[in-house]
């Protein structure tokens, strides 16, 4: 049956030709293969595809699949919503959900594998998608095991925002997955104002658990950074975050807010100058550095913006930030 799952893209126990035809009517009688279930697909213009997706008990999250070239990424959820609150994030805001199973992770790496289509080892999977990863670290963990029956874990990246006893565990795996942690700020007052779960594990204490990761030679750390307006885009905020990140080798890759002005109403996008100028001051310092123009910006939008669409909004709880250096 794994077979069929992994190397069919098989959905159902029908399409397993092999197994005796009375074995496959008992079993689509007793289960079901628990795979998610495309709801909507919104692809943009340079091919990027966001998928909703039902899981078997009606819950809904999403999945992103993003060519590239021969390759491709598929970012997949690890929660139907997140307790996290991080100020620039849709799913933020519409709260928690629960945690995804392990097959529920992997079954949406397959349904995207059977709709966008796409074979066997041709992907990156990222955890970037709905949720917290690390909250769900036994489940991800054991998701890791199943996608790795396709894609090499030097080919898969968990993101976290810093939940360092889930760094800690997943430390302690035999195959490490590449390792992202969303930064935002490199002192703590302005952390904890964008990523309130700043306030349970500071800055301090995440490089701690971030120098004890156990780097393999020539591989570094990602550290995200989405960059508002205002808020942590300043040439004093560029200069400290070069300072921190050097405690570990590292790259900054740069998000310019994906603006929503439904869901983020006070947060705007810096100009790109100012993009291109926080950049600069890091490049100059000699950290590596990236700037994420969003793939199928618009159409396909931040993780969370399509389940969005059907969920009610809290009030918008308003964050004053200081803005050192402009
Ligand atoms: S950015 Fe990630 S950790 Fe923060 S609220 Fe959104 S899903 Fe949760």
């Amino acid at each position: 049956m794994l077979r069929w799952l992994w190397v069919g893209r098989a959905t159902s126990f029908g399409e397993m030709t092999d197994l005796p035809r009375a074995l496959r009517e008992r079993l689509e009688e007793a289960f079901d293969t628990g795979l998610p279930e495309v709801v909507e697909r919104t692809t943009a213009e340079d091919g990027a595809a966001k998928f909703l997706l039902r899981l078997p008990d009606g819950v809904q999250v999403e999945a992103v699949h993003i060519p590239m070239g021969k390759r491709q990424t598929v970012c997949v959820s690890s929660q139907a919503g997140c307790a996290l609150d991080c100020a620039f994030c849709v799913t933020g805001r519409m709260g928690a959900g629960r945690n995804l199973t392990a097959g529920e992770i992997a079954g949406q790496y397959l349904a995207l594998a059977r709709e966008a289509p796409f074979g066997p080892h041709e992907s990156n999977v990222v955890f970037m998608g709905m949720g917290e990863p690390l909250l769900n670290v036994r489940n991800v963990m054991d998701a890791l095991d199943l996608l790795e029956r396709e894609v090499a874990s030097r080919r898969i990246t968990v993101s976290t925002a810093g939940i360092v006893p889930g760094i800690e565990q997943l430390a302690r795996r035999r195959r490490l997955p590449n390792l992202a942690v969303s930064l935002s700020a490199a002192d703590d007052e302005t952390r904890t104002r964008l990523m309130p779960v700043n306030r349970t594990w500071p800055i301090a204490e995440l490089f701690r658990a971030l120098r004890a990761w156990p780097l393999e030679a020539g591989r570094r750390i990602t550290f995200e950074y989405v960059l508002v307006d205002g808020a942590n885009d300043s040439d004093d905020a560029a200069a400290r975050l070069a300072r921190l990140v050097r405690a570990v080798p590292s790259k900054v890759n740069l998000i310019p807010l994906n603006e929503s002005p439904e869901w983020l109403p006070d947060l705007r996008r810096p100009p790109a100058d100012r993009v291109d100028r926080f950049a600069g001051v890091l490049a100059s310092a000699g950290v590596p550095v990236t700037v994420r123009r969003s793939k199928g910006l618009g159409a396909v939008a931040a993780c969370g913006q399509l389940k969005g669409r059907e969920t009610p909004r809290p009030p918008w709880k308003a964050r004053a930030f200081p803005v050192p250096g402009r």
